[in-house]
């Protein structure tokens, strides 16, 4: 019988335990509806999901809402939105009591006083061109100075077809600020016009990031054999899309069979009732997302499938190392 000792050495095998006993049960929540910029692309807003549900505006149902969760076993919170920072009380809700990961545009600085190790996520969109055509403003001039040399705060740089030949300049102008990128794709949900994907760009795209995390591993967290499923939507001879996707809400998942899943997620819009269909756009056609997250978690819920051989788990083990990373749980 394959076992997961029989494929790895003893360094291999203990970086497989050190992840191994991470027990991570995360959920995500719109924090709020608002949004301080209206970003062309933005699932939410281009889904109509923040139309979906009222923002409950009454604090005291936040705090019971997030112990309810906590009872239900959820051990980490992913805010999203609209943007969390323009309803700090909410997000402080979370961060007393829950591990939280805040998604942010970076406009308004969260307090470190007030929430000192959060872990940060900073929205970029490409350069500075991209960022004015699809969000209306070079968001990174100004989170770049509210966030510079931040232990406990990384970029996630959404990638558009327009930025092939010039991840390795993003990458630069965020290292020489102190902090530390993650890469995922557009999945323009809007049509906006020229930044489709091709399939020949998405194979240049997976060399291109091959070729920056050999470069630049100290501040680029990823995994080539993340590169490998994202860029062609395929793992182990199977398709990502709706049959196989990991982070659809557990009461709106009818699917039969089911999937290797995330255990209990739910998306939460803000009214603390109302359930998204799954991570991101509640209208998005499965066989056009290029979610990083949601890939990032095809990969790792499917660790019995990568006992295989040698290469299949330490691809899994990369994987789920990037993800432990991102997170804290490891050391970058
Ligand atoms: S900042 Fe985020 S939530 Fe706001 S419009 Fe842009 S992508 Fe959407
Ligand atoms: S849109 Fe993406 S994340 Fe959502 S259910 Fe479809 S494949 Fe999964």
């Amino acid at each position: 019988m394959i076992t997961v000792s029989s494929l790895l050495d003893d360094s291999w095998y203990e970086r497989y335990k050190s992840i191994s006993k991470l027990n991570i049960r995360s959920s995500i929540y719109d924090v709020t509806n608002r949004c301080n910029l209206r970003c062309k692309g933005c699932f939410f807003f281009s889904s109509d999901e923040h139309k979906a549900a009222k923002d409950e505006k009454n604090i005291t149902k936040w705090e019971q809402f997030i112990d309810k969760e906590i009872e239900r076993g959820v051990n980490m919170a992913i805010l999203i939105g609209g943007e969390p920072a323009l309803e700090l009380d909410r997000v402080e809700a979370f961060y007393k009591r829950v591990l939280t990961m805040c998604a942010t545009n970076g406009l308004i600085k969260v307090p470190r006083d007030r929430f000192p190790d959060m872990m940060v996520g900073l929205s970029l969109w490409g350069d500075e061109e991209d960022e004015k055509t699809l969000r209306g403003k070079d968001t990174f001039a100004i989170s770049s100075k509210n966030y510079e040399g931040d232990p406990n705060c990384y970029y996630l740089y959404t990638m558009t077809p327009k930025q092939i030949g010039h991840t390795e300049k993003i990458i630069k102008k965020v290292r020489d600020v102190g902090l530390k990128i993650h890469i995922q794709l557009l999945s323009n949900d809007e049509d906006v016009n020229g930044f489709h994907w091709k399939e020949e760009e998405l194979e240049d795209v997976r060399n291109e990031l091959d070729t920056m995390l050999d470069a630049y591993s100290d501040c680029y967290i990823s995994a080539k054999y993340y590169h490998k499923v994202l860029t062609s939507g395929k793992m182990l001879g199977r398709s990502f899309g709706w049959n196989e996707c990991p982070s659809v809400t557990l009461p709106l998942d009818t699917r039969d069979p089911q999937p290797k899943r995330l255990t209990n997620f739910i998306r939460w819009a803000a009214d603390l009732e109302t359930m998204h269909r799954c991570c991101t756009s509640e209208t998005r056609d499965c066989s056009t997302c290029k979610d990083g997250a949601a890939t990032m978690s095809w990969i790792m819920v499917n660790k019995r499938a990568h006992i295989r051989t040698t290469e299949d788990l330490q691809n899994w083990i990369e994987v789920y190392e990037m993800f432990a990373k991102l997170y804290r749980f490891i050391p970058w």
